[in-house]
């Protein structure tokens, strides 16, 4: 989490900051600052709450200076405060320093440093890398920035600049991800590709131990120990328009809209006419796929949702079978894994840091490693075997939809192209899921034809202190999404159970108007679902049911019936999540929460 940015040019330094800063704000918004260098001294401002205080600030009395750091902080060490928000400098406000990620040995450092007189004045782990390069630097900035790394522990990057230094700004990337934008007269740091975008669209993805020293006319590489590295220039192939809201009201709603053609996005490069599948970065081949006895799919938050569909899907196509985890649980577990498991990563950004880790883990048990994520060459990309990427172009909201429904697009394509490989699918069944998934982004912008539904859905329930969502099968795990939708974005409690599970206690809960939303999208399961309704409808619920288009019945028995096209039963959580994520957004919307920034959140949880 955090962003962090920095600039060298010709060009005043802090209007580029914020701006650069507001396109990082997913990933944190509790604090921002900005450190200039003006007329040979650092100047710092910085303060709690949204970037908007900052900028006010800047408004008000502005900073002169063509060299600077910015940071968008999530509080990890110490509260969001003035004095604990970023930058962070030494003593003599000599140096100053941006930080994204943890140091983990940051006490032993502190207590080393303060033994030798060094005063603390925030809680973070940051400041000691202040004083740590104070310590060290002797006139050479690249020379303090590796000695101190070196004694870092933790997944972090940072910006660095120097009073005594004005032509260089340094940044180092461990584990946090850092991208070096190219200009021309002017060079840029960043946590991210939107804060740079309007200046240019060459970057430089900095991996793991790499370090770049930049000046306004040139950058140079290497690793940390200072051995020169060169890397490709990747050219990013979106434009700023791509992130920026587009005259809706908040980016969430926008990236809703934007599914059916993410959804097509992500399939037809590798849909023929011909329906064959074409995955270019999946190299699996039948001996592989003969080898694997169990897959495990690794993610977490929304991903994970996304993965439990992907194990319906390669249960049923590829018939191997499969576990799905929470990344963060996983890690601390005692995993079965060797080489022949097939690890299966799901992450939005790709650097999720509890999902990066659990491939490591897996990978150090000789597991073969998937990637799906949406993010070109970011660490998860980078480490794995084989990678599918979700095309759903820059996803800003920190509640997660048009990453999730392109996840679910791809778990299908995968589980088909291993079916195929593997000779596990019939012909006629596989031309039945393709033709299917082909008709996907059609039914995706069939639901959002008509959202005026779910807008009155939301007037009926905005005001609960309760959800409750229930489900079979993949309705229970699109149920899960939905659940957690709502709670990110509206802050009303809600709880996700599977229809047959209600009656062994949770049905308690339930009472006079309590909303439940009943999905029963699945024709197998939709006599079972219908009793689960009733069971609810007799004890008073509020009941919201989703259904296939056609199904007249289900309105005997439910107070509303959301209706999503006919679709087969695998695909149709893929479906049943649109309205879901509306009916999340437009009672946040009603409620007057931040929708794009729920409290406490952020995105890219780049933290364990
Ligand atoms: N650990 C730093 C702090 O709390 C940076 C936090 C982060 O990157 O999330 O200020």
């Amino acid at each position: 989490m955090c962003g962090i940015v920095g600039y060298i040019g010709s060009k005043c330094a802090a209007p580029i900051l914020t701006e650069g800063l507001e396109k990082l704000e997913y990933r944190g918004y509790d604090s921002a600052g900005v450190a200039v260098l003006n007329s040979g001294a650092i100047e710092i401002r910085k303060f709690k709450g949204r970037l908007a205080v900052l900028d006010e600030d800047i408004k008000k009395k502005s900073i002169e200076g063509n060299i600077g750091i910015g940071h968008t902080r999530w509080a990890t060490h110490g509260e969001p405060s003035d004095v604990n928000s970023h930058p962070h400098a030494n003593e003599k406000s000599s140096i100053a320093v941006v930080h994204n990620g943890i140091i983990e040995n940051y006490m032993e450092i502190k207590e080393e440093l303060q033994a030798k007189g060094y005063k603390f004045v925030s809680e973070t782990d940051t400041e000691v890398v202040c004083h740590l390069l104070d310590e060290y630097y002797d006139g050479n900035l690249v020379e303090a920035v590796q000695k101190v790394v070196g004694k870092l522990e933790g997944a972090y990057a940072l910006g660095v600049m120097c009073r005594d230094n004005p032509e260089e700004l340094i940044a180092v990337r461990m584990t946090s991800p850092l991208i070096v934008g190219i200009g021309e007269e002017e060079n840029f740091i960043a946590s991210d590709i939107p804060a740079i975008l309007k200046h240019t669209k060459n970057v430089y993805i900095m991996d793991d131990g790499e370090m770049a020293i930049v000046k306004k006319d040139s950058i140079s590489l290497m690793k940390i120990d200072g051995t020169p590295i060169t890397k490709d220039v990747y050219e990013v192939n979106w434009d700023v328009e791509a992130a920026e809201k587009g005259g809706y009201d908040h980016f969430m709603i926008k990236e809703i809209h934007e599914q059916p053609k993410a959804i097509r996005d992500t399939l037809s490069p590798r849909l023929s006419n011909d329906n064959t599948i074409k995955l270019d970065d999946i190299k699996l081949t039948k001996e592989d796929l003969d080898n694997f006895n169990k897959v495990y799919i690794i993610a977490c938050g929304t991903a994970y949702h996304a993965g439990l569909l992907g194990k319906t899907l390669i249960e049923k196509y590829v018939k191997i079978p499969v576990i799905v985890d929470i990344a963060s649980e996983f890690r601390y577990s005692n995993p079965f894994i060797d080489e022949k498991t097939l690890m299966i990563m799901v992450s939005q950004s790709g650097e999720t840091l509890d999902t990066f880790e659990a491939l490591r883990l897996g990978k150090s048990k000789g597991a073969r490693i998937m990637a799906v994520t949406n993010v070109v060459g970011s660490s998860i990309a980078r480490e794995a075997d084989d990678v599918l990427y979700t095309w759903a172009g820059p996803e800003i909201a920190v509640a997660s939809t048009k990453a999730y429904t392109t996840q679910m697009a791809s778990f299908a394509i995968i589980a088909l192209d291993m079916a195929v490989k593997k000779g596990s699918i019939s012909d006629e069944e596989y031309e039945v899921a393709i033709n299917e998934l082909k008709q996907l982004p059609d039914k995706a912008a069939e639901i959002l034809e008509d959202i005026d539904f779910v807008k009155d859905l939301a007037e009926e329930i905005y005001e609960s202190e309760h959800v409750f969502y229930i489900g079979r099968g993949i309705d229970f795990d699109v149920a899960r999404e939905g659940s957690l939708k709502l709670k990110e974005v509206s802050y009303i409690h809600s709880e996700a159970m599977q229809g047959g599970e209600l009656k062994h206690g949770t049905l308690a809960l339930v009472e006079k108007n309590t909303p439940v939303i009943a999905l029963a999208a699945q024709d197998r399961l939709y006599d079972k679902m219908l009793s689960n309704i009733k069971e609810v409808k007799a004890r008073g619920a509020h009941v919201i049911a989703l259904a296939k288009k056609g199904n007249k019945e289900i309105e005997k028995s439910a107070d509303r019936v959301i209706y999503i096209p006919d679709v087969t039963d695998e695909l149709s959580s893929a479906l049943s999540v649109i309205p879901l994520q509306l009916l999340a957004y437009y009672v946040a919307s009603l409620r007057g929460c931040d929708i794009d920034k729920p409290r406490n959140l952020a995105k890219s949880v780049t933290v364990e």
